[in-house]
């Protein structure tokens, strides 16, 4: 691939994170030409959404994905615990018909199944191209957008391709380059996030404390670990790193009392834990011509209840349908695109609405628990 000589695929979607990885396996299956672009060297990321819910379960079972996945390690969590003063308050078990409360799988499980089997597949149609970065849309004389510009390990060259997805993530670059703009919502709090080994004994659960006001998340991981989310005034925590760290990290151990041994470990200075700025957004259009966005580049949303990865995993299935059916016109009509938006916003929206009644609803049903 280079600029006299560019890849041609009938799609080229930017970005292998979960909706793109998945968008990409389904247009291969059905002879669609794919070119799947990451600017990472690999498909190893930390810090990701990985609690799939009954609905990301659903598309992933949908399309036999779901047990080669739980077959590389997955863990079902068998029920939500309310803590308080280091004790059991309140239990929420899976609801009827169910049997978990989410489970947690490694990004890496899921990204490195669902591109394996595209590439396995017996007549391969997927082109994937890691460190590329995306550094613009290629348009004819006419001004038509008939690809992007990358940079793939520095240099530059261009992909050529009907259609166009942004699935890069909430700092989308191609959003930017389509000129769709995002209505951005902060949630008026950050979050504090680090990995531990869990406690020998310690079950598969979500756990929950309330820390001053805030929700402070315990989620059990596959391969032994305990994923902490403790939420914080947003803006807060370069004041909050002048402090002493020793009375802030006894909290996470009052709250706790089991993470004691593990916190002593592995919790020692601020830097052990990774800061990430919340804020949630939602694109008024995800379409323009023949650029689609979906997941968190359409509508990134905050942590809180689980429901990004899920959503990225539904609009992937989605727009896999609405592409096949274009490809077998010669992708004739690019309004059919607008069809993601159109069977998406209703559902996302109404997501997006949850995590900010969850987030200002917490401390209420917390002491409601009491
Ligand atoms: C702390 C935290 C916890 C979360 N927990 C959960 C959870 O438990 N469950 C859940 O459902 N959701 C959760 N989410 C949300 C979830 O992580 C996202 O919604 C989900 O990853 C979105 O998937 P995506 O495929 O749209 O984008 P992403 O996963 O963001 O993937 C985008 C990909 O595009 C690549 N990329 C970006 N820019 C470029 C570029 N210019 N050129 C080329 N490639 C590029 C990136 O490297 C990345 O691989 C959480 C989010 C955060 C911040």
């Amino acid at each position: 691939m280079n600029d006299n000589n560019p890849l041609q695929v009938d799609v080229c979607i930017v970005g292998a994170g979960p909706g793109g990885a998945l968008l990409s396996y389904l247009l291969n299956r059905q002879g669609i030409s794919t070119a799947l672009i990451e600017r990472q060297p690999h498909l190893h990321k930390s810090f990701r959404g990985e609690l799939l819910n009954q609905d990301g379960e659903a598309v992933l079972s949908k399309h036999g994905l779901y047990s080669g996945v739980a077959q590389l390690g997955a863990m079902p969590l068998e029920q939500i615990q309310y803590w308080e003063n280091g004790q059991i308050i309140h239990t929420v078990y899976p609801g009827e018909g169910e049997s978990h409360v989410g489970i947690h799988v490694p990004q890496d499980h899921l990204l490195d199944f669902i591109v394996s089997q595209s590439q396995a597949l017996p007549h391969n149609h997927e082109t994937v191209l890691f460190n590329t970065v995306i550094t613009g849309l290629l348009r004819d004389k006419t001004g038509k957008t008939v690809g992007i510009n990358v940079r793939q390990y520095g240099v530059p060259s261009s992909i050529e391709a009907a259609i166009i997805v942004g699935a890069d993530g909430r700092y989308s670059a191609v959003r930017k380059y389509a000129g769709l703009t995002p209505d951005i919502r902060k949630h008026g709090y950050d979050l504090l996030w680090a990995r531990i080994p869990a406690p020998v004994g310690w079950e598969p659960a979500v756990r929950m404390a309330s820390m001053n006001g805030q929700q402070l998340a315990l989620f059990s991981q596959f391969g032994g670990y305990v994923q902490i989310g403790w939420n914080i005034p947003q803006g807060s925590f370069s004041k909050l790193r002048e402090q002493p760290f020793a009375p802030f990290v006894e909290k996470l151990v009052e709250a706790f009392p089991c993470l004691a041994e593990s916190v002593a470990a592995h919790i020692q200075t601020w830097s052990d834990f990774v800061l990430l700025s919340v804020e949630s957004s939602y694109s008024e259009s995800w379409t323009q011509d023949n650029v689609v966005l979906l997941g968190d580049a359409a509508h990134t949303m905050t942590p809180t209840g689980a429901f990004g990865l899920n959503a990225a995993l539904e609009d992937a299935d989605a727009l896999a349908e609405i592409i096949t059916r274009m490809a077998s016109d010669q992708f004739q009509s690019m309004d059919l695109l607008k069809q993601l938006q159109m069977i998406r916003s209703s559902k996302v929206k109404q997501q997006l609405a949850r995590q900010v009644e969850m987030e200002s609803s917490f401390q209420q049903r917390y002491e409601s628990l009491r």
